[in-house]
């Protein structure tokens, strides 16, 4: 059992005495928290990219105005940094969408297989980049069932661009799609999506906080791959939103395997 949080306040009463409320603050005070937790972290992560782009224009207009070779790699960094700012900003956009109950998640008929092999083939570069095949089973036919077909896709571009950024160097990352006839979890027929590489790995301690806004397990290095630590905390939010169920299994030096499970029609 927490600690809770009161507030106590006494006002005089007609009779001679006093009246006295005490009020249980505990959840307000929580929501604060958490509020002032994020903007700190969303100041500190735009923090991060602006100081770097106040260094390089300085640099850029003295010393470096002259040397042509300088400009041209102190631009390229310039874009990097822009770039980042960009995902930040579109997926804390996402984010806030998810969260708004007004915005309402399509339920149309649609192919899973054909969301995840647009998704792999958008990320096909990055794949090849670092030597990784990504290997797609259960997708012979169609796999029906009824979703929001922009968001579902979002699901599977983090799912899979998680894996080539953390999956091993000319690793493999598989793609697992089947349909099972009765899910105790959904309680009826699912379809069941699994992504795994065979990476560094998480550790256990780090498995349930990992759909966390802004929670990586390595800060430096996540940052450094460019990631914005909300990929997750989206495809959560999306799952949550189509009523299926989203695990994350881990063996540290083996690999991980993310798994989505969405009702089927
Ligand atoms: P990020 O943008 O930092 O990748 P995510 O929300 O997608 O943010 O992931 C949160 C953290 O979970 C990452 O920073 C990384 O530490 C860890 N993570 C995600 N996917 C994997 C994976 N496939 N293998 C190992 N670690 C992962």
């Amino acid at each position: 059992e927490r600690e809770r949080i009161f507030s106590l306040t006494a006002a005089p009463w007609s009779e001679g005495g006093a009246i006295v409320t005490l009020i249980d603050e505990t959840e307000a005070h929580d929501a604060e928290r958490m509020r002032s937790d994020f903007v700190a972290n969303v100041s500190h992560e735009l923090k991060t990219p602006l100081t770097a782009l106040r260094g390089l224009i300085e640099t850029l207009s003295g010393a470096a105005q002259n040397d042509a070779e300088a400009r041209v790699r102190f631009l390229a960094m310039m874009a990097e940094e822009t770039e980042r700012m960009h995902r930040l900003v579109s997926d804390l956009l996402s984010l806030n969408r998810l969260e708004d109950a007004d915005v309402v998640t399509r339920n149309d008929r649609i192919d899973l297989c054909e969301i995840i092999a647009a998704a792999r083939q958008s990320l096909s570069d990055s794949a090849a980049a670092r030597g990784i095949s990504i290997v797609l089973e259960g997708c012979h036919e169609p796999v029906p069932l009824h979703g929001d077909s922009d968001q579902l896709r979002q699901v599977f571009n983090n799912l899979v661009e998680n894996a080539i950024k953390y999956g091993e160097e000319n690793g493999t990352v598989t793609i697992a799609v089947s349909h099972e006839k009765y899910d105790p979890l959904l309680r009826g027929p699912a379809i069941r999506a699994a992504v795994t590489d065979d990476g560094r790995g998480i550790g256990q301690e780090h498995l349930a906080r990992l759909t966390e806004r802004f929670y990586r397990v390595d800060r430096h290095r996540s940052r450094q791959i460019g990631g914005t630590g909300l990929g997750l905390a989206i495809v959560k939010h999306i799952v949550r939103r189509h009523r299926g169920w989203f695990r994350i299994a881990s063996q540290v030096g083996k690999g991980s395997t993310f798994t989505v499970l969405l009702p089927a029609d």
